[in-house]
């Protein structure tokens, strides 16, 4: 039987960021995907924003990985040339009753290191956003939009660069643990497969508590049962209604439906949230409901057309009636499992925090060796 160092489970950009900083300083990584190509699951479906990181509780890893995420990612694509354009973000008080949601989204990101964010009234934000009606706003300039298969590309890249190797249509079915190391199996390519790794990262997005039971782990007791909750957006046709990024404050389990350019400046709206029980890209919402959550700020998207776009399903641990959960980045040690970590609830701001996940998993794993 073949037996190799470390096996990432799941190529989306965590999977690739993680795999790719593994193999600068350990021989035989292997990336399985269960798809033909990396990135076609959350990563390919997402709003494509590198947050600042206003949105998570002080010292949660979601706080924490998200504004070091952020300066990782902007230095990468410097230094590798994969196209962003940091626009900034207003996030917006209607009504007064948002106020007070701006306020502590300010303190939060104080908390948090958020640099530069900057309070503006309803005339100042007009200045900048003439199509943008509200009473007060919060400016975060560190935010920005990217090309996520760009940033999913260079991932890759550095991977094949330090001889780390990425498997397509190999799906993991089965774990079992041996005396010093795991026995995976699945199908690769139709054909079935078992292979002996010494470390095992469970990166499998929506599929990663499903990962994790195949430990016997009881996802329940442990609190890594994943919830899907699902987001579409809408197309704004015509001439571009805003020039930044603009959220309305959140609310319910998504950050509310804002306005998001992409690299090419056409506007998309979204997304909205909520939860599924399959997994399943149709969009479902109807325009009726974007058009009008939008034109409580910005009362223009009345003269556009919208259209369908795309959808996207977090792989959140909290349930509907559930506070904040954070990320599950976790080495199994303490359930008896030496060598298995476990990435579990990867949703946003998973995209922007992708390279400083992969360095805390590099940690986390150069620990273990040194043991
Ligand atoms: C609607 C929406 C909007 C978002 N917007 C943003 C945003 O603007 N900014 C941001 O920072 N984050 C955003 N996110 C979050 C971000 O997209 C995710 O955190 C990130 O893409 C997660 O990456 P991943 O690699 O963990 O998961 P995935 O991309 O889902 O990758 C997991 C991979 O594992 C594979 N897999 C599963 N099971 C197996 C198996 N048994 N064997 C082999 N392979 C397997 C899957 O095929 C998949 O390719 C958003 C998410 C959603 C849903």
């Amino acid at each position: 039987m073949e037996s190799v160092n470390i096996v990432v489970i799941g190529a989306g950009v965590v999977g690739l960021a993680v795999a790719a900083r593994l193999a600068e300083n350990n021989d035989s990584v292997y990336l399985f995907e269960k798809n033909q190509r990396y990135g076609q699951e959350t990563s390919g479906h997402n709003s494509a924003v590198v947050h600042s990181g206003i949105h998570y509780p002080k010292d949660s890893l979601k706080a924490k990985l998200c504004v070091r995420g952020n300066a990782m990612t902007y230095s990468l694509c410097e230094k590798y040339h994969i196209p962003f354009k940091k626009l900034g973000k207003l996030t917006v008080a209607i009504g007064e009753e948002d106020i007070d949601e701006i306020d502590k989204l300010m303190k939060m990101g104080h908390d948090n290191g958020v640099s530069d964010m900057k309070l503006l009234d309803g005339r100042q934000v007009k200045e900048l956003e003439p199509n943008v009606e509200v009473k007060k706003a919060l400016f975060t300039p560190t935010t920005g939009i990217l090309e996520p298969d760009e940033l999913m590309n260079h991932f890759h890249a550095q991977l094949r660069k330090h001889n780390g190797n990425l498997v397509t249509v190999t799906e993991v079915t089965g774990i079992r643990k041996g005396k010093d190391n795991y026995e995976l199996t699945g199908t690769s390519v139709g054909e079935k497969f078992t292979i002996q790794a010494k470390t095992v990262i469970n990166s499998a997005g929506l599929s990663s508590d499903r990962i994790a039971s195949m430990l016997n782990l009881d996802i329940d007791r442990l609190g890594y049962r994943i919830y899907p909750c699902k987001g579409d957006y809408f197309r704004v046709a015509g001439r571009p209604l805003v020039k930044r990024l603009v959220y309305s404050v959140p609310k319910g389990a998504g950050l509310s439906i804002h306005l998001t350019p992409d690299m090419t400046g056409s506007i998309r709206l979204g997304p909205n949230a909520y939860y599924v029980d399959k997994i399943d890209y149709t969009v479902e919402s109807s325009e009726k409901e974007f058009r009008e959550d939008v034109a409580k700020f910005v009362p223009k998207i009345r003269e556009h057309q919208i259209r369908e776009d795309s959808s996207g399903i977090r792989p959140k641990l909290q349930g509907p009636n559930d506070s904040f959960r954070d990320f599950i980045i976790k080495h199994e040690t303490e359930n008896n499992f030496p060598g298995f970590i476990n990435l579990i609830g990867i949703e946003s701001p998973g995209l922007t925090a992708a390279p400083a996940i992969a360095e805390y998993v590099n940690d986390l794993v150069g620990n273990e060796i040194k043991k």
